[in-house]
């Protein structure tokens, strides 16, 4: 229905492109009315970010890097500074080596195991504790996730322990802030081929999978992600806090390949 978000301002953190799941998100959200703020990582995505902010009356608060605590400061700042308070956040935010995305797990460094944390699972709480702050209302805020962080799947290798933690995360932040009214969801999507996804050893063979294998028979897109999400966003989860929800074409559920399904 048209303003179902109608006077709700959301924070978007996490577009790189148009493929980007945050941009599905965001377009979701401003299709049910919702008022959107962005931020980038670094001024090469600051050319891409500005004109998709634009595409759905965003506006854009400035360079965030999760990795330099005053950035998030000062996003949340421009957020106050033009809303002053704020009813929603997605963290679309992931990081790891590509070279380690790639073999085996048990080859992981010190320094990418602790930098794949901080920037996949940590960001999500730096986040929650400036968000928090600004939700005076209630609020809802949601992360990514992936089935990596139940199963073992091929190259996922360290970004499936940042996503368990980051699982993890997401019930101990709605047993925080719920008797704000703060609700904290994560959405566990199915592959989808963005910038992200394509440092992933062998993806594509991981997408094929998906789509001979999973109960729909095909991949999600980010427009599904994204109305999935406006749930979650919206009034319409108002009893929901601390799920993890598969929107991933039913894949979860699957045990072996499909007998009929194509050989890879
Ligand atoms: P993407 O490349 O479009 O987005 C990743 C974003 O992370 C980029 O906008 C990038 O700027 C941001 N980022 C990385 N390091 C950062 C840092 N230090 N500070 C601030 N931002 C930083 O890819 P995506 O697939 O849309 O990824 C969004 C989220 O969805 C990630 O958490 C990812 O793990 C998750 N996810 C993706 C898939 C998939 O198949 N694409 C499936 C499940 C979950």
């Amino acid at each position: 229905a048209p303003g179902l978000m109608r006077g709700k301002r959301g924070l978007i953190m996490g577009v790189a492109n148009n493929r980007s799941i945050a941009w599905g998100i965001a377009k979701a959200c401003h299709n049910h009315g919702a008022d959107l703020a962005f931020t980038y990582q670094g001024d090469a995505l600051k050319k891409r970010v500005e004109p998709l902010a634009e595409e759905v009356d965003g506006i854009v608060v400035g360079h965030c890097d999760v990795s330099e605590p005053a950035t998030i400061d000062a996003a949340f700042q421009a957020v106050e500074a033009a809303w002053g308070s704020l009813d929603f956040v997605v963290h679309a935010i992931a990081f790891s080596d590509k070279d380690q995305l790639d073999g085996r797990y048990i080859d992981t460094t010190e320094d990418n195991f602790v930098k794949t944390m901080l920037i996949s699972c940590y960001s999500f709480t730096a986040i929650a504790q400036r968000a928090e702050k600004l939700m005076t209302n209630g609020g809802s805020m949601l992360t990514l996730t992936y089935y990596g962080a139940e199963k073992w799947m091929p190259h996922y290798n360290v970004m499936g322990l940042a996503k368990a933690a980051l699982e993890s995360s997401v019930r101990y932040l709605a047993a925080d802030l719920g008797q704000k009214n703060i609700r904290v969801n994560a959405i566990s999507a199915g592959p989808i081929k963005t910038l992200a996804a394509s440092g992933i050893g062998d993806f594509r063979y991981i997408l094929k999978w998906n789509e001979y294998n999973t109960p729909l028979r095909r991949n999600v897109s980010l427009d599904e992600v994204g109305d999935s999400a406006a749930y979650f966003l919206s009034d319409l989860s108002r009893g929901v806090t601390g799920e993890i929800h598969h929107v991933d074409a039913g894949y979860h559920v699957v045990g072996i390949k499909h007998p009929d399904a194509p050989d890879l």
